[in-house]
C-alpha cells in the first residue's frame, strides 16, 4: 500500500540494489539488529545511489528514533503510525535533496484513535491481507510491540468491509485478518465475532482466515461461529511461548498451560479437522531445564501442526530486560534447534493423517520444478503438478502423500461433503 501511494505521487518502484533517488526502509525493533540492518541498507544505497533521499519509517522509527539520527545518510524518520504518510512529507521526485540533518515526524506519541486505511493494498498472491486492528495493551514482559506501535486501536468497521468488498471485486480468494492483536478488535460495540459475520456476508468472499490470535481473547462465540461457517478457515494461530507456569507468569501472558489446554480441547471438540499453529519462546530469562522440558513436553502432547520458535533477545525498555538468570546464548541456539525439530515431525504427523482426504486447495501464483502449490483451509500445504491447476483456484485435491516437507496430490473433480462446498 506505501508502494502504491508513492506511485501516486510519481514515484517508479526498483528493487533493492538498483540505482534510486529515494530509499524508503521499513524497520521492525523486534530484531536485535534494527540498527545494524538500517545503517547497513542506508550505506549499500548511498554506494551506488550518493544522491539518494533516505526515508526510515516503521517500528523502529518510534521506538529508536533517537539513535537513528545518528545513522548518516538519513534524511526523514516517521513513526510508525504515519507510515501510509510518508509520501505526503516527501517533495515530488524532481526536488528530492538530501537534507544536512534528519527530520524528524510523528516519533513520539500514538494516540488511541480507531483509524482507516484510505485505498486497497493489492499484491501479486491469491490472499488478500486484510488489517483490522493496531496496538497492543497486553505489556507481555519480553514484547516492544506495545512501545512500538501504541495503545489498541481498531480499523473502523465501514472502512475494513470496504476493503474487503474491494479485495471481492478483484478476484482474492481468501482475506487474512491481520493486526497486532486482533481478538481485541472493538468498534462501536462491534467485537471481531460481529465483523466477522459482517464479512462472511460479502458475497464474493470465499475464505476468510483469521491470524495469529491471543490465547485469552479467543470467547465460545468465536470457536462456535468458525466451527458453523462455510467460509471461516478451520484454523487457528495461538501463540503459546512456554510451557512452564512459571515462565508464563514472568512474562506476563495471562494464562496459564492448563486454561490453554482447555481452549485447545473445546477447539477440537468443535472442529476436528482443525489446524493449530503457535509460537514458542526459548531462553526466556530463568528459562532452567525444568521449564525448558516442560515446554517441550507442552509442545509434544497438543495436537500443533507447526511452531515458529523464537529466541529471547533482551530488548532495552522492556520488564524482562531487567531479569536475573539470563540464559546462554549456546543453551538457546540448542533449545530452538530442540523445538525446530519436535516442530517438523509435529508437521510430517499431521499432514501424514490428511492423506486419503479430499481438501480444497487455494493454489498460489509462480510454479516450482514443474509443482504449484497451495493450503487448504486448515493451512495443510499441498503441492500438486503444475499443469494441473491454475493459479487463484480453488480445487479439491485429494492427498497421497508427502513429498519435500510438503502434502502431495492430485486434483479431482470430487463432489465434496456440504462443509467444504462454499469454499469451492
Ligand atoms: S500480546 Fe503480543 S503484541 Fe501484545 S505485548 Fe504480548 S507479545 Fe507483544
Amino acid at each position: 500500500m506505501l508502494g502504491d501511494n508513492l506511485k501516486r505521487q510519481g514515484y517508479r518502484l526498483v528493487a533493492f540494489g538498483e540505482e534510486t533517488d529515494l530509499l524508503v526502509l521499513n524497520t521492525c525493533s523486534v530484531t536485535e539488529n534494527a540498527e545494524k540492518d538500517c545503517r547497513y541498507a542506508v550505506r549499500k544505497t548511498l554506494r551506488h545511489s550518493p544522491h539518494a533521499f533516505v526515508a526510515v519509517t516503521g517500528c523502529y522509527a518510534q521506538t529508536g528514533a533517537a539513535q537513528l539520527q545518528s545513522v548518516p545518510g538519513i534524511d526523514l524518520i516517521v513513526g510508525t503510525q504515519f507510515k501510509m504518510n510518508l509520501p505526503d512529507y516527501l517533495p515530488p521526485p524532481s526536488k528530492l535533496r538530501k537534507q544536512p540533518e534528519p527530520e524528524l515526524r510523528h516519533s513520539r506519541t500514538i494516540d488511541r484513535e480507531d483509524f482507516i486505511l484510505p485505498g486497497t493494498a493489492y499484491s501479486d498472491s491469491t490472499r488478500a491481507l486484510l488489517k483490522i486492528q493496531d496496538g497492543c495493551d497486553f505489556m507481555c514482559s519480553f514484547c516492544l510491540i506495545p512501545f512500538a506501535r501504541g495503545r489498541e486501536r481498531s480499523r473502523t468497521l465501514d472502512d475494513v468491509l470496504r476493503e474487503a468488498r474491494d479485495f471481492a471485486a478483484h478476484g482474492y480468494r481468501e482475506l487474512v485478518l491481520t493486526g497486532v492483536n486482533i481478538g481485541q478488535y472493538s468498534y462501536k460495540g462491534a467485537s471481531l465475532v460481529d465483523l466477522l459475520r459482517e464479512l462472511e456476508a460479502i458475497t464474493g468472499v470465499t475464505r476468510i482466515r483469521i491470524s495469529s490470535i491471543e490465547p485469552t481473547t479467543v470467547p465460545p462465540a468465536l470457536l462456535e461461529l468458525m466451527a458453523a461457517s462455510t467460509k471461516l478457515c478451520h484454523y487457528l494461530h495461538l501463540p503459546l511461548q512456554s510451557g512452564d507456569d512459571g515462565i508464563l507468569q514472568a512474562m506476563n501472558r495471562r494464562y496459564g498451560v492448563r486454561e490453554y489446554d482447555k481452549l485447545v480441547e473445546r477447539a477440537f471438540a468443535l472442529m476436528p479437522d482443525l489446524g493449530l499453529g503457535t509460537d514458542l519462546m526459548v531462553g526466556f530469562p530463568g528459562e532452567d531445564e525444568c521449564a525448558f522440558a516442560n515446554t517441550v513436553q507442552t509442545a509434544a502432547r497438543l495436537p500443533f501442526s507447526y511452531f515458529h520458535v523464537f529466541s529471547y533477545s533482551s530488548r532495552p525498555g522492556t520488564a524482562a530486560a531487567r531479569f536475573a538468570n539470563q540464559v546462554p546464548i549456546p543453551v538457546i541456539r540448542q533449545r530452538s534447534k530442540t523445538l525446530a525439530e519436535l516442530s517438523r515431525s509435529k508437521t510430517l504427523a499431521f499432514y501424514q493423517s490428511q492423506i486419503g482426504h479430499t481438501l480444497p486447495v487455494l493454489f498460489e501464483q509462480g510454479e516450482r520444478n514443474g509443482f504449484r502449490t497451495g493450503t487448504t483451509a486448515n493451512f495443510t500445504r499441498v503441492a500438486v503438478a503444475a499443469d494441473t491447476v491454475s493459479a487463484g483456484a480453488i480445487h479439491p485435491v485429494t492427498i497421497t502423500g508427502i513429498m519435500d516437507g510438503l502434502a502431495y496430490g492430485h486434483p479431482v473433480a470430487a463432489v465434496l461433503p456440504p462443509s467444504h462446498r462454499t469454499l469451492l
